[in-house]
């Protein structure tokens, strides 16, 4: 398929939107209320730290909602107001926050249900709306619900489309896309199916993988299962990897990507020789400035002196994840929630540790005076991390007075 005909078609049509319909002012003062908090904006201002008690609070100097998941939210506010009466429904969680889906849901906003694997779109009819994340929807989906004669909002974030532009340039000048992400994520889903020919690499050690295969040779067998279900189909590494574009999933780890750009550069040149670099490699910088801030934050947090640090944000979340990564490099013990609901009573924590499943630690607060490091993911609101922070405060204090 043409996506980018495709594309500019669903643009121009009266059934898609991708701005507000005009009701952002009122719009942002709900938003406003619900996510927004004044202990953390008084914690800003008091140079990210806060004490109570035995308890000193240092925040990130960058964390929380980034502005493509409050522009994606804010839309999805407007959409309710502007269709008061009609079906509207989400191709996914419009970002990766419970409480923010939640609250969609509370709005009467349906999510698509997935069945055996697949979303089950057979709920949505003509004349629904239907909104699509910030982290976009496939090509596959969008035709879908356009065929189906629905009318589409789309909240994708415009550094999510630069990516996808930019695999569009591979696919003209039939490069390989090399998708620096998670195959299943749903933006790299997204992301490779406006790709031509493309492969995704998970992490550096599969991006060396892949740079061994193309100086070396390798067995192609092994090469095909390795990446089962992470390439294009009928994708052969002995024709495909000969010219090659990086993209990545906006919210891995900065710094990975760059080196896995950096490797491909060097083995193509490796390969081909500094004249020919320029036919066989092409790169665009299309790392999300928010991912990056945020994970720069956490590089000088992780710097400071803390005794352990609370990584707020959706399970699911990729750049939440990644910012986990950093305390775990510098050893700091460090607690993955989604929500204070994890905070127990009895100096308890309910939390994810990296690539396991949620487990239960006891005694997670030490004795004694303690500085606790505090971020939170692109989709977390500030009143989430409002909420962690009194939980913290009201069981050190409980402790202090028993
Ligand atoms: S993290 Fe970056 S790419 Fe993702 S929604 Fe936020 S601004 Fe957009």
């Amino acid at each position: 398929m043409d996506t980018k005909a495709f594309k500019r078609s669903l643009q121009q049509s009266d059934n898609y939107h991708r701005k507000g319909f005009g009701h952002e002012t009122e719009v942002m003062g709900t938003m406003n209320t619900e996510y927004q908090s004044s202990l953390i904006q008084k914690i800003r201002e008091n140079n990210y730290q806060w004490q109570e008690g035995d308890v000193t609070i240092k925040l990130a100097e960058a964390f929380g909602f980034c502005w493509g998941v409050e522009r994606a939210v804010a839309m999805a506010y407007e959409t309710r107001q502007h269709f008061p009466q009609e079906k509207i429904w989400i191709t996914n969680e419009i970002i990766h926050n419970p409480s923010v889906n939640q609250r969609l849901l509370e709005m009467n906003v349906g999510f698509i249900e997935v069945v055996n694997g697949n979303k089950d779109f057979s709920v949505v009819e003509a004349g629904d709306v239907v909104i699509l994340p910030a982290f976009g929807a496939s090509v596959t989906e969008m035709q879908l619900l356009n065929d189906k004669g629905c009318t589409i909002v789309d909240t994708t974030c415009p550094w999510v489309s630069k990516v996808w532009n930019s695999v569009e340039k591979h696919k003209k000048k039939d490069y390989t896309s090399i998708i620096h992400g998670k195959y299943r994520h749903e933006e790299t889903v997204a992301t490779s199916s406006f790709a031509g020919t493309y492969l995704v690499v998970l992490n550096l050690k599969e991006a060396q993988y892949v740079c061994d295969y193309i100086l070396n040779g390798g067995n192609k067998e092994e090469f095909l299962d390795k990446f089962k279900n992470a390439h294009s189909e009928g994708f052969d590494p002995d024709k495909d990897l000969v010219r090659l574009g990086i993209a990545n999933q906006t919210t891995m780890l900065k710094s990975e990507t760059e080196q896995i750009g950096k490797l491909f550069e060097t083995t193509m040149l490796k390969k081909y020789g500094p004249t020919e670099l320029n036919h066989h490699f092409m790169s665009f910088n299309t790392i999300c400035d928010a991912t990056q801030e945020r994970q720069d934050a956490m590089l000088s947090l992780v710097e400071e002196d803390v005794d352990l640090m609370v990584v707020i944000g959706g399970f699911n979340s990729s750049n939440t994840t990644h910012l986990q990564e950093i305390a775990i490099e510098k050893d700091i013990p460090s607690y993955h929630i989604d929500s204070e609901k994890r905070i127990l009573s009895g100096n308890k924590i309910e939390h994810k540790p990296l690539e396991k499943e949620i487990e239960k630690k006891e005694d997670w607060l030490p004795d004694g005076k303690i500085v606790v490091g505090i971020t939170s993911g692109a989709s977390t609101p500030d009143k989430v991390v409002e909420a962690v922070i009194e939980r913290i405060f009201e069981e050190k204090n409980a402790r202090v007075l028993v």
